[in-house]
């Protein structure tokens, strides 16, 4: 289950971490009630990644502003989720932004500790600057792993583990942790607990946070569907074979942004449902990669068909087909996408796009 950046904050806050001062609202009437000194920085609340990227985040000098801002921000849909919620909290003078985060690191079977110097950008752009601090679970942490880092981030690193571990969660990040007039404070929260411990969590929100509306929506319809970070589509048959392609495109430095698996279905409703679904989310670009085993190409493809003849899409379709009927489908298909027989080049293809 995730967390939205104000229930994390909120958790933050038990725990003894400085967040900065804020409040969360719905409606514009509510602004005029808030007592936090301007400058502000308004932000919208959503699961998804990319939030500042995509516009999520402004910042007001005066009620005016915040007036205009609000407005835009509680209008927006973000990678397909909309925005219900905005917090507003005072703007801090940056000095530095930092990166700290817990995690459980399931390869090595240990929590694994990462700070970096670089925060508030994209986890990824930074990756080679990422200190990684291993922590042995029967150990847990211990001061020698705080001495690695910087002496004012070690207190926040002590208390968010203990809020990681009693929390049960499976990932605890800050980024930014600012550093502001010299003191470190929260500046963001992303915090996922792993769902098979929230029965012993009665006071975590019970709202149903843990599936953007996209994701629900899959849910009621027996989709398989997740929204991740990045900006392409990639629908395959076969969890299998979808994460597979993630995998590709990620040798090519593209980043899923919808992970969608047409499972072993014939049924071109379901495929058009699942098309329909996608073009929800938006992606910059959708990799197709069938492979036809049990099912057959051309089924799919007409799902498809069927799906484009009544709706605009407003990206390139990639498309990979291999197996039972692939030349049909392909031939159905001709009009509609970009055919690339090749795995590999298909992923090259959808990483230029998507990126
Ligand atoms: P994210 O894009 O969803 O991760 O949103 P963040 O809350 O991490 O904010 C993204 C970026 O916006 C940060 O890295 C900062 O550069 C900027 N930002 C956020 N809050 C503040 C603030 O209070 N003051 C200033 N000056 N910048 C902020
Ligand atoms: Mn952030």
């Amino acid at each position: 289950m995730k967390l939205l950046e104000f229930q994390g904050k909120k958790l933050f806050k038990e725990y003894g971490i400085p967040v900065p001062q804020g409040i969360v609202i719905e409606k514009k009437e509510d602004l005029k009630d808030i007592d936090i000194p301007f400058p502000w920085v308004m932000k919208a609340q959503v699961l998804v990644g990319g939030r500042g990227k995509a516009g999520g985040i402004k910042f007001a000098n005066n009620m005016e502003e915040a007036i205009k801002n609000f407005e835009e921000l509680i209008t927006m849909e973000i990678k397909g989720e909309k925005v219900r919620k905005v917090l507003i909290e005072e703007k801090l003078r940056i000095e530095k932004e930092y990166y700290l985060s817990f995690f459980i690191d399931r390869s090595s079977r240990k929590y694994l500790m990462m700070f970096s110097f670089e925060g508030g950008v994209d986890i990824e752009a930074m990756a080679e600057k990422v200190m990684k601090i291993y922590v042995n679970p029967l150990i847990g942490l211990q001061p020698y792993h705080l001495r690695k880092l910087p002496k004012e981030v070690r207190e926040i690193a002590k208390k968010l583990f203990q809020l990681f571990i009693e929390k049960d969660c499976e990932l605890a990040e800050i980024n930014p942790l600012v550093i502001s007039n010299g003191l470190a404070i929260a500046a963001d929260s992303k915090i996922i607990i792993d769902n098979n411990s929230i029965y012993r969590h009665e006071d975590l929100p019970k709202e149903d946070i843990e599936l953007t509306p996209l994701e629900r929506e899959a849910k009621e319809k027996r989709i398989a569907f997740v929204q991740l970070e990045g900006n392409i589509g990639v629908i395959a048959n076969g969890a299998g074979l979808t994460m597979a392609t993630l995998d590709a495109l990620n040798e090519f430095d593209g980043k899923g942004g919808v992970f969608l698996d047409l499972g072993g279905t014939d049924d071109p409703e379901k495929v058009k449902q699942a098309f329909e679904l996608m073009a929800k989310a938006k992606p910059k670009v959708i990799l197709l990669n069938l492979f036809g085993g049990i099912t057959k190409c051309d089924t799919v493809a007409k799902g498809i068909i069927e799906f484009l003849q009544e709706n605009k899409i407003n990206c390139p379709v990639i498309a990979r087909i291999k197996g039972m009927n692939e030349e049909k489908a392909r031939q159905m298909l001709k009009e509609y996408v970009i055919p690339i027989e090749s795995f590999k080049e298909a992923a090259k293809k959808a990483a230029e796009l998507g990126g």
